[in-house]
């Protein structure tokens, strides 16, 4: 099976015009060996179809947002019955409001709230929305976690325990990236350490508050109490990154689930319901700075547009459904105790960090709980594994720093098909 000569062909036709052939680079198989990655034709519950009419069970779910599998009838009626109505108003609706309301209820820190884009601009106008409130311009972040493409937060750790931050891109001059502070993550004393250096010139500490961006790694305990009270401390607003995590979890914020609140949060993936989405809130003498309340400027054309907010609301009602992230934990569990089993079976080492139905397979002997330990995962096991996985029809993310997500549409079939894959993948890698 799983002869793929139509993506091939559509790989060196993109190459010619699209740059890398892909819009996005983490959809390229660059760090899974290279070659073309598969072209899809149509997607529905938890599999993928691709150009050579392969199937695939799933567990890319978009990077995070397709939590209910893809297609789902509820998304796509809210799609449909609002296309009928006009796709775009650049005027305000009532859905915009309906929408915020159940974001605020289920996200309580959130007081205000306004809609973007994507995750990205979401976390970017929060940077700007603590150097307005605060009068300062540095932020700090932790290492490895990833918070959207704009300038400030595109910096790598360096070496040594605290830095000040090195570009990971080109095109970022300097001078911005030295605005960014960059330490390990569930590492207290280096917070501490930054925080004695450049806590007065601090504005706002960005935290994925369970790292979903060098595979999934909780918080180590307190360290979200610390996090708060240190940068409090010194003056400092906390913004979450929840991006990922928001209603990934659990119905809300990872943030109702530690009950540790920040004073911004950022959101996009999940609450969109698969249509491009961001959104940033916190508390209202934060927001009250932003335009035309204040004098800290975000607009956007497309913030608020009906489809998106139409998805969103379908498919954050449909999540709100008892059992939902039960059902969710419990595959996860089953996933992750198939695979250890397997690979104790055929002696891989393997680290495995799960959080309900998200999980992430390390071929290291280390621990993993920060970017340095998530490093040690082995890349070419990893691509090995990754290609023996896609031979039996099952789809992961293109990286070893990315998560699985579960689906509400995997069944238990999937999950049998998907451990039997895995058996057969580390079979085949046994040293
Ligand atoms: N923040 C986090 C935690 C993310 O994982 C991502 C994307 O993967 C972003 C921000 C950026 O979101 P977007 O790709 O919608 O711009």
């Amino acid at each position: 099976m799983n002869k793929r000569i139509t993506s091939t062909t559509l790989y060196e036709q993109a190459l010619d015009v699209i740059v890398g052939g892909v819009n996005s680079p983490s959809r390229s198989f660059k760090a899974v060996g290279g070659g073309a990655p598969v072209f899809m034709k149509k997607a529905e519950g938890a599999y993928f179809y691709d150009e050579d009419g392969n199937r695939y069970i799933d567990y890319l779910a978009a990077f995070g947002p397709v939590i209910l599998g893809h297609a789902h009838p509820a998304v796509t009626q809210a799609i449909q019955e609002t296309a009928i109505d006009g796709i775009l108003y650049g005027a305000p609706t009532s859905k915009e409001v309906e929408f915020a309301t159940m974001l605020r209820d289920a996200i309580p820190s959130m007081e205000q709230i306004r809609f973007v884009n994507s995750g990205t601009e979401a976390v970017m106008t929060t940077i700007r929305l603590t150097r307005a409130y605060t009068g300062r311009n540095k932020i700090l972040k932790f290492a490895g976690c990833y918070h959207g493409h704009s300038d400030l937060v595109l910096v790598a750790a360096g070496s040594g325990p605290s830095t000040l931050g090195i570009p990971d891109s080109a095109g970022i001059p300097t001078s911005i990236s030295q605005e960014v502070i960059t330490v390990p993550y569930n590492d207290i004393p280096a917070l501490k350490g930054a925080l004695a250096k450049w806590g007065d010139q601090i504005a706002g500490v960005l935290v994925e508050p369970l790292v979903g961006n060098f595979g999934i790694v909780p918080p180590a305990p307190q360290f979200l109490e610390q996090v708060n009270e240190l940068v409090h401390q010194a003056g400092g607003l906390v913004i979450y990154d929840e991006v990922i995590t928001a209603f990934r979890f659990h119905y809300g914020g990872i943030q109702n689930l530690y009950g540790v609140e920040p004073d911004l949060t950022a959101l996009g993936k999940i609450i969109g319901g698969g249509l491009p989405i961001g959104a940033y809130g916190g508390r209202r003498d934060i927001m009250d700075k932003v335009a035309p309340m204040g004098p800290m400027y975000q607009a956007g054309t497309m913030a608020g547009n009906p489809l998106s907010i139409s998805a969103g609301i379908a498919c954050i009602r449909e999540l709100s459904k008892e059992g939902t992230y039960q059902q969710l934990d419990e595959m996860g569990a089953r996933l992750e105790e198939g695979i250890r089993s397997s690979a104790d079976k055929h002696g891989v080492q393997i680290m495995l960090n799960r959080f309900g139905g998200a999980l992430t397979v390390y071929f290291t002997d280390q621990e993993v709980f920060d970017y340095d330990t998530a490093q040690t995962s082995d890349s070419e096991q990893f691509g090995k594994f990754f290609r023996l996985m896609l031979e039996q029809g099952i789809y992961l993310a293109a990286s070893k720093y990315e998560a699985w997500f579960l689906t509400t549409a995997h069944t238990d079939q999937d999950i049998a098909e998907t451990l039997k894959a895995v058996d057969i993948s580390f079979s085949k890698m046994e040293s």
